[in-house]
């Protein structure tokens, strides 16, 4: 009887050589039970990622501007042509969405397949929105909303808090608006504020960035969408170093992510809007990123 039950705890565990074990065999003393959970956890694949890109702060408009540039890089590259992204956009600062080259980028950045949502619906462009009254801060995003639907068939049902900062009563205007709060997995940091313009130590950063995913995954914290993992990464498309090295960057996110022994989904990156926007949402109701802190 007692070989039964070991042969079947066995089975449960695959390790199936004592089915295979003569009667009269002696048990071998059972595994305790962290030790077995540490085994069955460790022969685990890790699931599939997918980079869901997004940028902040834009649009960056005009025949120079760093969006089109960046919206170039991500249809053609070698890396997976026609990458969709999320824009987290300044609706109506005069040098952003607020002018009429801003307006124009923000339709044409749509019209190529990504979805935009709301960082910022003030004129002032980057107030942080713990510091409006709950009722402006509602008024500001529904602005904001109004501005991307005035230029796009809908906004996406995302918001990103501008300088990463929130609170409760900000998190209660979101609910309140149906809006999830999407934070990243990844940061470029490419953030002028940040001070880091360029960084020629990227790939050592992002490869950083990618093991803290890699914890995260094996730990199962990072809700999955779709049967793969979506990988949230931010950049700021106002930002030209970020807009002249895109191509590079999608490189070097694949690159590392091998070095750290993850498993890339087929296609590595989100090639629909609407795909990438309900992954979005999923990892944003979740609540829980591979990053505990920002930015
Ligand atoms: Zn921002």
């Amino acid at each position: 009887m007692r070989f039964f039950r070991s042969c079947f705890l066995a089975a449960a565990m695959l390790a199936g050589g004592l089915c295979a074990a003569a009667p009269g065999t002696a048990d071998p003393p059972p595994a305790a039970p962290s030790i077995r959970l540490a085994t069955l956890r460790a022969a685990r694949p890790l699931p599939p990622i997918r980079f869901l890109l997004t940028f902040d702060d834009g649009p960056d408009a005009g025949e120079d501007g760093s969006t089109p540039l960046i919206l170039r890089q991500l249809a053609d590259n070698p890396v997976t042509p026609g990458i969709k992204a999320l824009f987290f956009v300044q609706t109506a600062h005069p040098r952003r969405g607020g002018g009429e080259a801003g307006k124009e980028q923000m339709h044409a950045t749509c019209k190529a397949g990504h979805r935009l949502a709301v960082h910022s619906g003030l004129p002032d462009g980057h107030v942080s929105h713990t510091r409006l009254a709950p009722e402006e801060l509602e008024a500001s995003l529904l602005s904001g909303e109004a501005d991307i639907i005035e230029q796009c068939r809908g906004a996406a049902q995302l918001v990103r808090p501008p300088n990463w900062a929130y609170d409760d009563a900000v998190q209660a205007v979101y609910r309140k608006l149906g809006l999830a709060m999407l934070m990243s997995d990844v940061n470029a940091r490419d953030g002028k504020i940040y001070g880091w313009h360029i960084s020629l130590r990227r790939r050592s950063h992002i490869n950083s960035e990618l093991a803290q995913v890699k914890v995260a995954l094996s730990e199962q914290r990072l809700a999955p969408a779709g049967g793969v993992v979506p990988v949230v990464v931010s950049f700021h498309d106002t930002n030209d170093y970020t807009a002249s090295h895109m191509t590079e960057y999608l490189q070097i996110l694949v690159e590392e992510a091998r070095d750290n022994g993850l498993a890339l989904a087929d296609p590595p990156f989100y090639t629909d809007g609407r795909q990438a926007e309900r992954a979005a949402r999923v990892r944003a109701l979740s609540g829980v990123y591979a990053r505990e802190s920002w930015p």
